[in-house]
């Protein structure tokens, strides 16, 4: 028997499992997957947390509900993966072997990266909505909260699903006006980057609407430490901003299990080719997902169109043929605006969001670049999407791998020139 291994199953590790599960021949392939969680969480869902529009059991399941029939699956924390045995090492010492590995051990935070962020006021009065637990006590916090200064600030880039901040900023300006307390409530949206978004085009539009909504944005704000005595956070060239309640999104990383098994770089993400999605360094491994180095997005919607990819490029490389399947950096992202309404994009590593119609050219239904109800529909829609469709390695209809130029006003189309390529 050969062996596959797909180490960690979040988003893209059960998709994949899917896939190759029905794709490989059951008499052939063993395939086995190894989490240290028995519970899958629906990540975008906990932006929707502390503002009261899903509950916690909104965005769980049980990870082996999405598992096939026929495969092998181990919850347990992965020591060291062993790429010169082909093994990997799980937490009771034991050897996994393997023909073939795919790495989708995804992206976590790591406050403890930035001084005085997991201090005394660590979930007091700061908090991260990047995690369960996170978004959880800011529920509870906002509940009870009476107004004042609320920083939301961005440590470094890149991370998972770069417009989070900004529809967190968009619904609390939404959830506090609702509550009738906005006139009480400073929201300032604090980010490393030049505006309030990578791209040039879509930065603008995102800064009209934060000027609109009466944010403050401070931008090149490269954090250093937070105060946590005085309440404020202190920037690398000693500008001061005060809060009363911190949101951040601490630095991203890699898995430590990449570190400790030496395969990372200094944020242990894996040096992975942007086409092929191979190990640069390992023939008969694959990366999907969070985990890689790509400057692709760190988003679901992105381990989806890679998904296809890496399943053409994973059966040539066990025929030992050229991998042909290129991944062009496609990533397609609603954005929720507030009020009911959302933003849609889509692009690629060389073409920037650009407006026009999605996902059939003039018709739409879903406007790029636009603030519209539908687009906030589809917002809504993706989470059943992703627990029905995604999740179990399905095509999503009229939605393709490769970003397509139908549709979209590409008379402004311009190539990238942002130093982050990593948008949402
Ligand atoms: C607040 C927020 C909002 C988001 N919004 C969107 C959105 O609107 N649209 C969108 O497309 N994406 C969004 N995302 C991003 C999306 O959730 C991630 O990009 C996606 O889940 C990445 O999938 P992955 O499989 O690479 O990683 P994950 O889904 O995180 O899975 C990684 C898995 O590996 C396991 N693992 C890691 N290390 C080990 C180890 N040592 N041993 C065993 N198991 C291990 C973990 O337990 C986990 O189950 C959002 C994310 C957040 C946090």
């Amino acid at each position: 028997m050969n062996k596959l291994v797909i180490l960690g199953a979040g988003t893209a590790g059960t998709m994949m499992l899917n896939k190759l599960a029905r794709a490989l021949d059951k008499k052939e392939w063993q395939i086995t997957i190894v989490d240290q969680l028995d519970t899958h969480y629906y990540q975008p869902g906990f932006l929707f947390l502390p503002f009261d529009i899903y509950k916690k059991n909104d965005v769980i399941e049980p990870k082996r509900k999405f598992f096939p029939s026929g495969i092998n699956s181990i919850v347990s924390d992965v020591k060291r993966i062993e790429p010169d045995k082909n093994r990997i090492i799980l937490e009771n010492d034991i050897a996994l072997p393997y023909d073939f590995l795919i790495i989708a051990t995804g992206a976590r935070i790591a406050p403890e990266q930035t001084e005085g962020l997991k201090d005394t006021l660590w979930q007091k009065s700061i908090f991260d909505f990047y995690t369960i637990e996170g978004a959880l006590s800011l529920t509870q916090f906002f509940k009870e909260w009476e107004g004042g200064k609320l920083v939301i600030d961005i440590t470094e880039m890149p991370i998972k699903c770069p417009v989070a901040p900004l529809e967190f900023a968009f619904l609390a300006d939404w959830y506090f006006t609702k509550r009738g307390m906005r006139n009480k409530v400073d929201i300032q949206f604090v980010t490393p980057l030049p505006g309030a978004f990578t791209k040039p085009i879509a930065s603008a539009l995102f800064g009209n609407f934060l000027e609109q909504k009466n944010i403050h944005l401070t931008a090149d704000y490269s954090i250093a430490r937070v105060d946590n005595e005085k309440k404020k956070i202190v920037s690398w060239d000693d500008q001061e901003i005060p809060f009363d309640v911190l949101v951040s999104i601490p630095t991203n990383m890699g898995d430590a299990v990449i570190e400790r098994s030496s395969m990372g770089d200094e944020l242990n993400f894996i040096p992975t080719d942007k086409r092929t999605l191979r190990s640069e360094q390992f023939e008969n491994i694959f990366v999907i997902g969070d985990a890689t180095n790509l400057p692709s997005s760190k988003a679901g919607s992105v381990a989806h169109f890679q998904g296809d990819i890496l399943m053409k490029n994973f059966l040539s490389a066990i025929e030992h043929h050229p991998l042909k399947a290129q991944f062009d950096g496609h990533a397609n992202c609603f954005i929720e605006s507030g009020f009911g309404k959302g933003i849609l994009i889509d692009f690629n590593y060389d073409v920037e969001p650009l407006p026009g119609k999605f996902p059939f050219p003039g018709i739409g239904p879903f406007s790029l670049l636009k603030e519209t109800t539908l687009n906030h529909y589809g917002k809504m829609v993706f989470r059943w999407i992703y627990w029905n469709i995604l999740l179990k390695g399905f095509e999503i209809p009229m939605i393709e791998s490769q970003m397509s130029l139908r549709g979209k006003k590409n008379n402004i189309l311009e190539p990238q020139t942002s130093e982050f390529n990593i948008t949402t």
